[in-house]
């Protein structure tokens, strides 16, 4: 054994202990280190042929790369759409790399058990029936491509190929209607083969980002056969949904597989006032979550949920001589795009188990606190101008004079260091949007973020 590991196995349980004060160095930090530092990227180093063990790289680690890091994790990081990470889904975290299993196969069982538990708790937090059957992946746009890759597979079925034998030149064109697409989607088709250009954008409601129900009935009868729909439950730049209802209802008289991304949409089933937004959430053949946003488990997690495991195991399963049959209930391997993987479902596992429904239900019912308070402080602001009603947890604003991108861009740069947002562009206008869904942040960060503002105004 080279000398520095055998060194390290022979101080691991000290070795864990300095990592652990670590962390918790940089998790007691996490409030009020700069939110995104400006750090200029270190110089790359050639690969180390002696090593320097755990102490050494821990050491490095924490004066090369350290400061760099943003406090993603933390209260104030409002771009994108970011969770952090609840202490029970860090715990779990840790304990998925202690355990190294590779959740997949029942020829070694318990992680695939623990999964389908888990999977079990997620179908009811969002209020899926049975009918639902769900695998982890690695975030939204894996399990948008899940989700797509079975519905191609429907499609095939509907034209009586088998796309995942016979390849998607079997299929024939095919169109994908959505009225507020996220990027990911079009990603998600690039790579099935389904092609970028089979995205038709549907028209939108009046001032809305949620789709014309009119419309889209319209675009299934020019269609003249199946296609796939993907429905919005929370677009990114105002939380809009579709009239999932209405959406669904039209596969009375339309043949259509209904996708519905919900990647930080789904968890409005939490909060009373808004859960009757996806009440038709269980109509969808397949359903997108995100894990990584708000549910705050560590970044590598997202739930598929579909209707038709059958299609799934069409596409994904992995016939290998040491794997055995599909039979009735498929080894995760048959249903996932990777064979090995991690046991994804632990930190979820930990975080549904130590705070329940109800310890996830006050982090969104806060987090919409806290955007509320951002939204009014916004409008309140001469100088700032709302682009959208605060729908749920996200902000959408921007410039009330000459809101060019540059001066966006500049505003948000210089605000970095105290609150993180990202720029969008919401119907031709330039934007900055804030996205509230971190368990830390409470409505004084989101008046510290508003103070902020009207300081660089
Ligand atoms: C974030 C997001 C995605 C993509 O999620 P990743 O986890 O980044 O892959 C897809 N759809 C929506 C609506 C999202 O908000």
């Amino acid at each position: 054994m080279d000398s520095h590991l055998a060194g390290d196995l022979a101080r691991l349980p000290a070795l864990l202990d300095s990592t652990r004060r670590r962390a918790t160095t940089f998790l007691d930090g996490l409030a009020e280190r700069p939110v995104v530092p400006a750090w200029p990227a270190p110089e790359p180093t050639a690969l180390p042929s002696t090593g320097i063990g755990l102490e050494g790289a821990l050491e490095e680690f924490a004066r090369r790369w350290e400061p760099g890091l943003s406090a993603s994790a933390g209260p104030r990081y409002l771009g994108f759409v970011t969770g952090g990470v609840t202490p029970a889904a860090l715990a779990g975290d840790w304990l998925t790399a202690t355990v190294d299993q590779n959740a997949m196969s029942s020829l070694d069982p318990t992680g695939q058990h623990l999964e389908r538990e888990t999977v079990g708790w997620l179908r009811e937090l969002f209020g899926l029936s049975p009918a639902h059957q769900g695998v982890f992946v690695s975030g939204a746009t894996m399990s948008n491509t899940v989700g797509l890759a079975i519905a191609r597979e429907w499609l095939g079925e509907s034209r009586g190929v088998s796309v995942a034998d016979a390849g998607t030149a079997a299929l024939g064109p095919v169109r994908v209607l959505s009225g507020s697409a996220h990027s990911s989607i079009a990603k998600a088709l690039s790579m099935l083969g389904m092609g970028r250009d089979s995205l038709t954008t549907v028209a939108l409601l009046p001032g809305r980002e949620a789709v014309d129900p009119a419309a889209l009935e319209r675009a299934l009868e020019q269609a003249q056969g199946p296609c796939v729909v993907v429905a919005n439950a929370g677009t990114v730049n105002t939380v809009d949904f579709d009239d999932l209802r209405a959406v669904a209802d039209l596969k009375r008289r339309h043949a259509f597989w209904l996708h519905v991304d919900a990647a930080f949409g789904a968890f409005a089933a939490l909060s009373a006032e808004h859960a009757h937004l996806l009440a038709a959430l269980d109509q969808a053949d397949s359903v997108c979550v995100d894990l990584h946003k708000w549910l705050n488990v560590p970044y590598d997690s997202a739930v598929h949920f579909t209707r038709r495991r059958d299609l799934q195991a069409r596409v994904f399963q992995n016939a290998a001589a040491y794997l055995g049959p599909l039979g009735d209930t498929p080894d995760l391997v048959h249903l996932s795009p990777e064979n090995s993987r991690r046991m994804r479902a632990l930190a979820t596992w930990f975080t549904l188990r130590a705070y329940g429904r109800e310890g996830h239900k006050e982090i969104v019912e806060r987090c919409l606190a806290c955007a509320r308070t951002l939204g009014q402080a916004v409008e309140a602001t001469a100088g700032l101008r709302l682009l959208a009603p605060v729908r749920l947890n996200v902000v959408c604003f921007t410039l009330e004079h000459d809101p060019t991108p540059q001066r966006l861009a500049a505003l948000a740069e210089a605000a970095a260091p105290e609150v993180f947002l990202t720029p969008t562009v919401l119907d031709g206008v330039p934007a900055l949007r804030a996205a509230f869904s971190n368990w830390r942040t409470t409505p004084s960060d989101a008046r510290r973020a508003a103070d902020t503002l009207r300081r660089l105004l």
